[in-house]
């Protein structure tokens, strides 16, 4: 539909209004002006009676001459007439007023009986007539007496009224025109196209207005403008704070950066990213729960805020990870300082449910330009630098460094080899044989892994097993090893080689795996008679020690051996060697390795593994010499390079054959 504009709306419906009003002033005027012929006609009426009354006083067909002068003068006292005219039954003239000498005379026909005057109209008659008995010698005679009306005079008459009016009318309608108008534009038009404009451009709120609705609408608008300002801000407050600790979030903090490293870039300046993570929050959070978890994070919030310069930026971007950017830093020993302000203030313990917690936070620092260009790279390397606070034993700071980066980048890229190790199955195990040192027969062997890469060639486990330990890769490896290893048992079955003890190494993490223990029900059919062992180091021990120990038991309960690998490097303890269930020791490679100085120890070990009822085996033996020793000392089994290197089974299997044959 089309709309149209208040102002031509308003315009129109002022014009019926004034259209309406003037009807209504003609009909007024109409019936104004039948008034005034009213009254002219009865004037007439009544001077025609008048005549009449005269004429049969004074009439005399031969005398009018006598009476000529008073039927003059009653045209000049009465304008509406403009004639008179008697004429006889002949239609002959016999007096016509001297107005009208020598004119045509008005015909008889057109006249009308004076005593139709009031029905009919002035405009159309344009003279009445009177019949006028006269009696001669008592004879009848009728003289008609013609008045002819002055219409000239009359539609004057008739018409000033009119004109009166109009110009009334005219004028008063102007005037209501102009007055509705103004009024309307005052109190309609002007507030609407206000509003209008409010609505669009919400810039000025308009004055009050006279008009209730107006007035309302105009108020609820301003309500609506003030509520939604005030949720712009909210939203962007939300958009750009982080809302449990106030401080600025992820978001904001990228486009902070952001314009910090265009103005470093063109002033030559540096900065300073710290990343700054609590340490073991995760625990904290786990045992008096996630609502005081956030009133510590708040209270964090709170130290880094008194603890840095005011043009120091802090956000939380994580759970527990919080970053603050330090601009304009001409002296890294600032950015110590403001890591041990830090680190006090963190360090007064917080007041939770009366208990008092203390929290640590590990930080890493990255710098502008020399460690990354742009955000994310600077991010990433104070992650690192904080990963290496964490590792070398938390509550601490590190700097970003190339090496730091370097063993990063090596971790990464191990953790792909790893990952494609795994699904394109590129792992084997290698077996290196364990010589019984009375018969010199293979008795035994231990399995140990190779990562065959196509690009690196063979990879020893030194190089990824403490990764996939860190990684938790380490539990998909060794669910591989002991599959491979029992596939392996069972190959051998039947041959040769059937009456051999395969060990397998397993690690601290593999250990606390819960589905370990299901891994190795899973393959039971090679732990029957013994046929698997285990290697275990004594670390693996340390944590958790009844739960293990109860876990041991119930490994050793399948049917599986277990050997204490690397016997003499760590704890040693003789107090908890009773309690676990171990089958062999194996003494370390290192006290082979340098045997003069360490053959008391050696003896100890063997001593003790035949006090405690255990096999011993010597790892790493490479001479003759130190074989001679260890037979000696009555050492039960060796291994080491003097028999072989770890091999792939077919070698392994030649191996064997060759070796126990040959001896
Ligand atoms: P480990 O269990 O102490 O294994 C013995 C290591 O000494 C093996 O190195 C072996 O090749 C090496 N070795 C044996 N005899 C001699 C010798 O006469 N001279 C010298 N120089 N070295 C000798 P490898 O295979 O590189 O294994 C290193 C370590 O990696 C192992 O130490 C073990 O802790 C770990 N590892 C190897 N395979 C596995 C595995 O399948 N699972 C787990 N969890 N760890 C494994
Ligand atoms: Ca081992
Ligand atoms: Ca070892």
């Amino acid at each position: 539909m089309k709309t149209l504009s208040i102002q031509k709306f308003s315009i129109l419906v002022i014009t019926i209004i004034v259209a309406f009003l003037a009807v209504i002033f003609y009909d007024f005027y109409l019936k104004e002006r039948q008034i005034t012929e009213k009254l002219i006609k009865t004037n007439l009426q009544s001077a025609a009676l008048n005549l009449n009354q005269f004429l049969r006083k004074n009439f005399q067909p031969g005398q009018i001459g006598n009476i000529a002068s008073q039927l003059d003068s009653r045209l000049v006292s009465n304008k509406t007439i403009s004639f008179i005219q008697i004429i006889d039954e002949h239609n002959k003239t016999l007096y016509a007023t001297p107005l009208y000498t020598g004119k045509n005379y008005i015909d008889k026909k057109s006249c009308l009986p004076i005593t139709k005057i009031m029905q009919s109209s002035l405009e159309k008659v344009s003279c009445y007539e009177i019949n006028l008995q006269y009696y001669n010698k008592l004879q009848a005679h009728t003289y008609h007496v013609l008045i002819g009306l002055n219409s000239q005079y009359i539609s004057q008459l008739l018409t000033q009224e009119a004109k009166h009016l109009m110009g009334i009318t005219l004028l008063f309608s102007l005037i209501l025109f102009v007055f509705l108008y103004i009024f309307l534009k005052k109190y309609i038009i002007l507030p609407l196209e206000n509003l209008r404009t409010y609505a669009y451009y919400s810039e000025y709120s308009p004055q009050n207005f006279l008009i209730k609705e107006f007035e309302s609408i105009r108020y609820s608008l301003e309500m609506t403008f003030r509520r939604l300002k005030t949720e712009q801000k909210n939203l962007y407050k939300l958009s750009t704070q982080d809302p449990l600790t106030g401080l600025y979030n992820r978001n904001d903090l990228t486009s902070q950066v952001e314009r910090i490293i265009t103005s470093s870039k063109r002033n030559n300046k540096k900065f300073a990213i710290l990343f700054l993570d609590l340490d073991n929050f995760k625990n904290i959070n786990d045992s008096i729960g996630h609502h005081f978890g956030d009133i510590i994070l708040k209270k964090v919030a709170t130290v880094l805020r008194l603890a840095i310069r005011e043009n120091d930026i802090p956000a939380r971007i994580g759970g527990d990870e919080f970053i603050i950017v330090l601009p304009d830093i001409e002296d890294e020993r600032n950015i110590v300082d403001v890591i041990k302000r830090i680190k006090e203030q963190i360090a007064t313990p917080i007041l939770i449910n009366n208990e008092s917690y203390s929290v640590t936070m590990s930080m890493g620092v990255s710098l502008y330009p020399k460690d990354g260009k742009d955000f994310n790279t600077l991010l990433k390397h104070a992650d690192i630098a904080m990963y290496k606070a964490k590792e070398l034993g938390k509550n601490n700071y590190q700097f970003f460094t190339d090496r730091l980066n370097k063993n990063v980048q090596r971790k990464i890229k191990m953790h792909s080899i790893l990952s494609e190790a795994l699904t394109y199955g590129r792992f084997e195990l290698f077996y290196q044989p364990k010589v019984d040192i009375t018969t010199n027969k293979i008795v035994a062997c231990e399995a140990l892994i190779r990562l065959i890469d196509p690009h690196e060639g063979i990879i020893s486990p030194d190089k990824f097993i403490p990764l996939a330990e860190e990684s938790g890769m380490i539990i998909p490896i060794g669910e591989w090893i002991v599959q491979a290893a029992c596939k392996q048992i069972a190959a051998w079955k039947n041959t040769p080689l059937e009456t051999m003890q395969l060990s397998i190494n397993v690690s601290g993490v593999q250990l606390a795996d819960k589905n370990f223990m299901k891994i190795l029900q899973e393959n039971s059919a090679c732990v029957e008679n013994s046929k698997l062992d285990i290697e275990l180091t004594e670390s693996v021990l340390i944590q958790n020690f009844d739960e293990k120990i109860a876990l041991l038991h119930e490994i050793k309960a399948l049917g599986i051996t277990l050997s204490l690998d690397d016997f003499g490097t760590g704890y040693s303890s003789l107090s908890y060697l009773r309690k676990i269930p171990f089958d062999t020791l194996k003494i370390d490679k290192s006290f082979i390795d340098s045997m003069q100085e360490n053959k008391i120890f050696i003896n100890m070990i063997i001593g003790i593994a035949k006090d405690l009822n255990l096999k011993v085996v010597a790892e790493g033996v490479e001479t003759q010499e130190q074989l001679d020793y260890l037979k000696n000392m009555q050492c039960e089994m060796f291994q080491g390079y003097l028999c072989s290197k770890p091999l792939p089974s077919k070698e392994f299997e030649t191996l064997f054959k060759d070796y126990n044959k040959r001896s």
